[in-house]
């Protein structure tokens, strides 16, 4: 038997045993002290639920992807399995299946619960808020995360970022999208705060999981969707149902996908491991950002060159109206209870805080080499 695991099974913490066998090599020397906490062996074996279709990449495959990490860095002491959407709870009863402690894991995005805890949809995406770096930033430097345990804690539930989608797209339509007017009596598919603008608009919003989309799209239950990115909305096989595919994401501008345990069981562990969790939640968190930016652009090409999608962009007076509906939105939604509110001010407030630096800095440079990243077409 190796030593670790012999470790493992008699449950003797690894600094007792090298204090007492530096003792024993000792022969007379004075006794040495191993320093540091002693490493607990207890095991864990854990159930994670997710709101994502089974393969689905990035954000299934990154789940799975967490929990196999999670593994190695505990060195088997946190051993995870995981379960798509709807196989062992359905895909947007992730939140209730933690709280409850029915699993101990879940993974996915805010506003899926946002009937439950309606100040957490600000924590996944604000229509016309935060971009991935924005959103990271009011998280890590900003407050954000400190917020986010705060409106989670009575539901003891603990919440960690866990991916970025980037900046999503505007969704499918089978129509030309002129002007706010346009959304009027149109069935769509879209989640959070976004869908409420949509609602605002005169839309019939609905929510549904990424596994039944494109059968409701396909047989005109909904007149429209979105999703996330090109990447993911070419596997979903949309263009087969819907030929405009519009930009930009201006309701999910850097959606925030979270990884979500069980309070009290999050509580009980010793630091080391709370700590590999939120590294490996924090490194899953920018892994996720990177595929998405590294498949986009292909997948883009993909769509329009091969499925003859027709790419097109919200007209410049549809985007001021919607921001301005937007707005008026947030301020309405905040109003409905004291911790949305209190959420509300505070992403406002720092939103205030990073200013103008966006535009000065990424918008202005991206816009100086725009010619560069010009769409190739065939
Ligand atoms: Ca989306």
């Amino acid at each position: 038997m190796k030593r670790r695991d012999f470790l493992k099974k008699t449950g003797i913490a690894t600094a007792a045993v090298v204090t007492a066998t530096a003792g024993i090599m000792g022969c007379g020397k004075k006794e040495e002290k191993a320093t540091g906490p002693a490493v607990t062996q207890k095991t864990y074996q854990w159930k994670m639920v997710t709101t994502w279709p089974p393969n689905m990449p990035v954000l299934q495959t990154g789940a799975e992807r967490f929990a196999k990490r999670v593994e190695e860095a505990t060195d088997g002491r946190i051993k995870i399995q995981v379960y798509a959407g709807g196989e062992l709870v359905p895909a947007l009863g992730v939140f209730d299946a933690v709280s409850d402690g029915t699993v101990e894991v879940g993974s996915g995005a805010s506003y899926y619960w946002a009937g439950k805890v309606p100040a957490g949809q600000w924590f996944s995406s604000v229509p016309f808020g935060f971009n991935p770096q924005g959103i990271n930033t009011w998280f890590y430097s900003g407050g954000g995360l400190k917020l986010w345990e705060e409106v989670y804690a009575p539901f003891n539930v603990v919440p960690r970022p866990q991916g970025n989608t980037g900046v999503q797209m505007g969704g499918w339509f089978r129509k030309e999208m002129k002007s706010l007017a346009s959304y009027k009596g149109l069935k769509m598919r879209i989640p959070g705060l976004g869908g409420k603008v949509v609602a605002k608009a005169g839309g019939a919003v609905t929510l549904m999981p990424g596994g039944e989309i494109f059968t409701s799209l396909e047989r005109g239950v909904i007149d429209a969707t979105e999703w996330v990115g090109p990447l993911h909305d070419l596997r979903m096989g949309f263009y087969k149902a819907a030929k405009y595919y519009y930009y930009p994401g201006w309701h999910e501008p850097g959606t925030c996908l979270e990884v979500i345990f069980n309070k009290k069981i999050y509580d009980s562990l010793s630091k080391d491991l709370q700590l590999i969790l939120d590294a490996i939640a924090m490194e899953t968190n920018l892994w996720s950002l990177c595929e998405f930016e590294a498949g986009n652009g292909a997948a883009l090409e993909e769509l329009i060159n091969v499925h003859k999608v027709k790419l097109m962009e919200f007209p410049p007076k549809m985007m001021d109206d919607l921001r301005k509906l937007a707005y008026e939105v947030l301020e309405e939604e905040a109003a409905k209870d004291p911790v949305s509110k209190k959420v509300h001010e505070a992403y406002k407030k720092f939103k205030k805080q990073v200013g103008i630096w966006g535009t000065v800095a990424d918008s202005a440079y991206f816009s100086t080499i725009a010619d560069k990243y010009a769409l190739r077409t065939k």
